[in-house]
Formats: structure tokens, sequence, C-alpha cells
């Protein structure tokens, strides 16, 4: 799949659900509604989807969500896409998830092919995580990491950096995450869907973050290029990667390799905009895979050369749909 920049689209990020045990402040409003059951795809569908981009060149899929693993009988999509890690027609299936589900499924997980692991922690304090999350419990999330820990999988954490939240928290994290072999991840709050708090007053500059951390820490950059918009630095203290997601702040969009699809089979080309492809409708149309072959070609055609993120003076986000859809 190549786009009308020349853009080779090789990573497929898939919401397989939009339902979460947790309600992120960044993330979701207190009271959400969430998708009738007759819209979203069933299992089988989305392994048909995501199969059908595996045949057209897509070598990695990530799970996300909402939470992945609360979408019942997830691990049967799971154990069946990894028949093509088998195959060698895929080189990585992975997911993002809270962690509130790890304890139960990561050696399952590791089973199906699953090598790495991305896990969403703001803060290491209880309380704080309970807050941030509305109904989280840090217990449970440190469990599952030590569940995916004895399971043999690679662990990165996600951290949303906002500002009068968890700014005193990094240092902590990077020591944290170095004495566990973690990988760290911070990442700029996007400008996504309706939530209840006003978003300019939680967002916090990384290019300030990491001036700050360079004080304390050495941090040499690493050239690996994800085709996403972090950009890495190993910390010599530690030996660990430490990366910074700024889709605000930097443009990342020229070599971007991706595109999300939703579990409702819409296709969105950018995380920054509104463009999208419905697959759903040629894939439950006919048993043939020809003219969902078709819909994502037109799709590619239509990948814009990059985003559009801004917050209005009032907060308003200029991408209306919530992270939960596309999954981040
Ligand atoms: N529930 C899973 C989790 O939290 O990891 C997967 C889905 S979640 C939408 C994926 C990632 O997006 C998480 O790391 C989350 O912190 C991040 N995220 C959610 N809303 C965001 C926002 N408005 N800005 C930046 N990151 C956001
Ligand atoms: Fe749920 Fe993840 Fe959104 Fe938090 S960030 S509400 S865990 S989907």
């Amino acid at each position: 799949m190549i786009d009308r920049f020349g853009r080779q689209i090789t990573y497929v990020r898939v919401s397989v659900t939009d339902r979460c045990d947790f309600r992120c402040h960044y993330c979701m409003a207190e009271q959400m509604t969430f998708l009738p059951k007759a819209d979203v795809l069933s299992l089988e569908e989305l392994d048909r989807l995501c199969s059908v981009f595996v045949r057209l060149g897509v070598r990695k899929l990530r799970l996300t969500g909402g939470e992945p693993l609360v979408r019942r009988g997830i691990m049967t999509l799971v154990r069946s896409l990894g028949r093509h890690l088998a195959t060698g027609a895929l080189d990585e299936l992975t997911l993002t998830t809270n962690g509130s589900q790890l304890a139960r499924y990561a050696h399952e997980l590791r089973d199906c092919g699953v090598r790495r692991i991305n896990v969403s922690v703001d803060s290491l304090d209880a309380l704080k995580f309970a807050g941030i999350t509305r109904r989280g419990v840090l217990g449970q999330v440190m469990e599952g990491l030590a569940a995916a820990e004895d399971a043999g999988l690679k662990i990165k954490i996600n951290t949303v950096a906002l500002k009068g939240f968890n700014e005193d928290e990094f240092d902590h994290l990077i020591g944290w995450c170095g004495e566990r072999g973690y990988d760290l991840t911070l990442i700029e709050t996007m400008p996504m869907g309706d939530i209840d708090g006003y978003r300019t007053d939680q967002y916090l500059s990384l290019s300030d973050v990491r001036a700050r951390l360079e004080r304390r820490w050495t941090l040499a950059d690493v050239s690996d290029d994800t085709g996403g918009p972090a950009r890495y630095v190993r910390v010599a203290e530690t030996g660990r990667r430490l990366g910074f997601i700024t889709p605000m702040t930097h443009t990342f969009c020229e070599s971007c390799n991706r595109v999300r699809l939703t579990c409702t089979g819409t296709l969105y080309m950018c995380l920054g905009q509104e463009d999208s492809v419905d697959l759903r409708a040629p894939l439950r149309g006919s048993e043939g895979d020809a003219a969902v072959i078709a819909a994502i070609a037109g799709a590619m055609d239509r990948k814009p050369r990059g985003h559009d993120f801004v917050v209005d003076r009032l907060g308003r986000p200029a991408v209306p749909r919530h992270m939960s859809v596309t999954g981040g």
C-alpha cells in the first residue's frame, strides 16, 4: 500500500472496542455513550479485515481501544491473527493496554506470538492514579506488569504528560523504568473529543520537559525512526530508551507509515484529520474481499500530507472524535 505522497503504509492500529474500564480525564468524559453492538465489527470481521491488510503488505498490527483486553473473546482474535506471524506474513502483533486485565492474559498473549506491549501508567502514586483514571487501581496494573514480565513480554510504559498532575514524577518514572527494564514514552496531550476538563490547562510542552530532564539525566539521541510521532533518546544512567511523542510541536508526517481502523470498520488515514473511509459496508456486502481492497486503495489516495491539531481559544478540540475511537 503506497499513498499519493509515496509513503509506504505497513502499520495498522486497530481499535477493537470503544469501551474501557477506566475513564482517564484527558481521554473520556465521566459519562460516555458507547457504540451500539450492531455497529461494532465481530471478532471474525475484524480478523478478516486485518488479514486483508496483511495480504496488502502490512507488517505490523497493534490492537488498541478503548481497552482491548475488555473486549469479550479478545484472545480468539489475538490467537487467530498470530497465524500471520507463524507464516512470516506479519513481523509484529502487539497491543496498547491500560494493564488492568494483564495479569489474566499476559501468558496467553505470549503464547499467541505477542512479544512486546505498551502499558499506560500516568502516575506511580496510587491515589493520583485512581484520580486520573477515575476507576483504575494501580495495584492491579502492577500485578499485570509482573505477569507480563513473568511471561517474557517486553514492556514500554506510556505516560501522558499533564501539567500540574505528573510533571514532578518524570524523574521517578525514569528511575523506576530503568530498574525494571522498561522503556518509557512521554506523550503530549492531543486535543481529541469532548472531555469534561479545560484542555489548554493540561498541555505540557515536552521540549520544556526534555530540557529539564537533561539537567539530571544524560540523554543521547537514537536514530531509530518508527515512522510515528515518537523521537527516542537513550538514558545513559539506566540504559533504557525514553520516547517523546510530540504531535503538537513537531511535524512527523513526512515519514508516516500508518493508518487507523476503528471497531466499526472506519479507516482513518490520519490521527489528526477527520477524513475516513468506511470498510464495513464493503466487508459486509460480499463474501469476497475485492470490494474491501478497492475501498482501501481509495483510502490510500486520500491519505493527507499532514495533521491539523489545533485547540481554539475556547479549548474546543480540532478533532471531535475521542482518542478511544482510534486508539492513539
Ligand atoms: N486503553 C489503552 C491504554 O490506555 O493504553 C489503549 C487505548 S488509549 C486511547 C492509547 C493511548 O492514548 C494511551 O497511552 C493514552 O494515555 C493515550 N491518550 C488517550 N487520550 C489522549 C489524549 N487526548 N492525548 C494524548 N494521549 C492520549
Ligand atoms: Fe481507557 Fe486508555 Fe482512554 Fe484511559 S486512555 S480511558 S485506559 S482508553
